[in-house]
């Protein structure tokens, strides 16, 4: 029998509510969220207590303000979880040394939550028709029936599936937006025949050891693009600038975000087709490992190398294709040939020429033939993974000890 546990991931609706719903909607994240700055002050008062006496201090006067019980409830252990992750993150040093100014701003305070802040509904307090395209949600002044949504067929079918659980509630630039997880059931990793390397980059975003290249030349123009706009929206530092700001921000990670999942899919699909697993390199140190002149640091976001990463290790998963992570150390100036190491083997961005044995090959093609054969060593010697402190990489080294270690009952 083979064991598979599920893979959680997000499906977000957005809400397209009449002009009063919007209004109780936006009413209630207010009220919520106000709520939850008061039991926030409460718990940091108290040296964050846990859950079940945070609840005694607040609970009372939760109910007095009109809360439900549900939501009373809500509120306090969205509180208590926000605390705990601020902790966490405090505890990875995520916010600098002890002392630091970041550190000592984030732990001098109570944690705030800003009116459209994201809340969570249980079943309880919301349901969900997805024949009619419409939910029925809790809010400060009563259940509201029939709020439509919108969302792509795929979503909807994955939503039908496998939705299970809370979702959140929130607001972005006046939309309201439902945040919803579903848990996906995961293949079973088979036993790949080899590996695909995948060489990650600025020039290239992907490049992969079975020719596949995706280019970043339109992504690093409009990266540049709107980074002029926005030194431009900074200088103004008006109340609509900052607004702007916010707006271009965001679109600029939709724009990263549908890029990385065309990637991540392509990839996903031939390792599947192929019978092949994936070898990724470990993202910890490419913001060092990336040397760049100074026009193109500026399009380095390693977040955006971090979501691919994630995004191809969720597709992996529920596809059942094998995942490692490989430390890249001198991939770049390694022969995928004849093993060769020399700084000067890589002659230019695009070159890449082995002093050793001669070969001549485009240079991060070569790379991502030395992260394939590091793959499959890797895969050959089923080595534990060292954790690195960082979330999105903590995230993709736990998935690899499970890819790396198939579970079969
Ligand atoms: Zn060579």
């Amino acid at each position: 029998m083979i064991w598979s546990r599920p893979v959680k991931v997000v499906t977000q609706v957005k809400l397209v509510p009449t002009p009063v719903q919007a209004a109780a909607l936006k009413h209630t994240l207010r009220t919520v969220n106000e709520a939850a700055c008061w039991v926030s002050d409460v718990a940091f008062e108290r040296g964050v207590p846990r859950e079940y006496e945070l609840r005694r201090h607040t609970y009372a006067e939760l109910r007095e303000r009109g809360l439900g019980a549900q939501v009373a409830q809500h509120v306090i252990k969205k509180v208590r979880d926000a605390y705990t992750s601020l902790h966490a993150n405090l505890r990875a040093g995520n916010l600098g040394k002890k002392g630091s100014k970041r550190r000592v701003k984030a732990e001098s305070k109570p944690i705030a939550f800003r009116p459209q802040a994201a809340h969570p509904y249980d079943d309880r307090c919301l349901s969900w028709q997805y024949d009619a395209q419409t939910v029925s949600i809790w809010t400060m002044t009563g259940r509201l029936k029939g709020v439509r949504f919108a969302c792509s067929p795929n979503a909807l079918k994955q939503l039908i599936a496998y939705r299970k659980g809370e979702s959140d509630l929130v607001e972005r630039d006046g939309v309201f937006y439902l945040v919803a997880t579903c848990e996906v059931p995961e293949a079973e990793t088979g036993e790949p025949d080899a590996f695909i390397g995948v060489d990650l980059g600025i020039v290239n975003i992907a490049t992969t050891s079975t020719g596949h290249r995706a280019a970043g030349r339109n992504l690093n123009r409009y990266r540049k693009r709107q980074l002029a706009l926005r030194a431009k929206l900074q200088k103004k530092g008006t109340k609509s600038a900052k607004r702007l700001l916010r707006k271009q921000r965001r679109k600029e990670s939709r724009r990263a975000k549908d890029i990385n999942h065309c990637v991540s899919k392509t990839i996903v699909t031939e390792a599947e087709r192929t019978g092949r697993g994936i070898s990724l390199e470990e993202l910890t140190g490419i913001r060092e490992r990336v040397r760049l002149r100074k026009p193109q640091r500026v399009a380095l976001h390693s977040w955006a190398f971090a979501q691919l990463a994630d995004f191809i290790v969720y597709k992996a998963r529920r596809a059942g294709v094998a995942v490692v992570f490989v430390d890249p150390a001198y991939s770049s100036k390694e022969c995928a040939e004849c093993g060769h190491v020399d700084r000067l083997n890589r002659i230019s961005q695009a070159l890449f020429t082995c002093r050793g044995c001669g070969v001549v090959a485009h240079a991060d093609r070569n790379a991502s033939r030395v992260l394939a054969s590091r793959g499959q060593n890797a895969w050959d010697a089923g080595r534990t993974s060292h954790v690195p402190a960082t979330s999105p990489v903590r995230l993709m080294a736990k998935t690899r000890q499970i890819t790396s270690q198939p579970v079969r009952l």
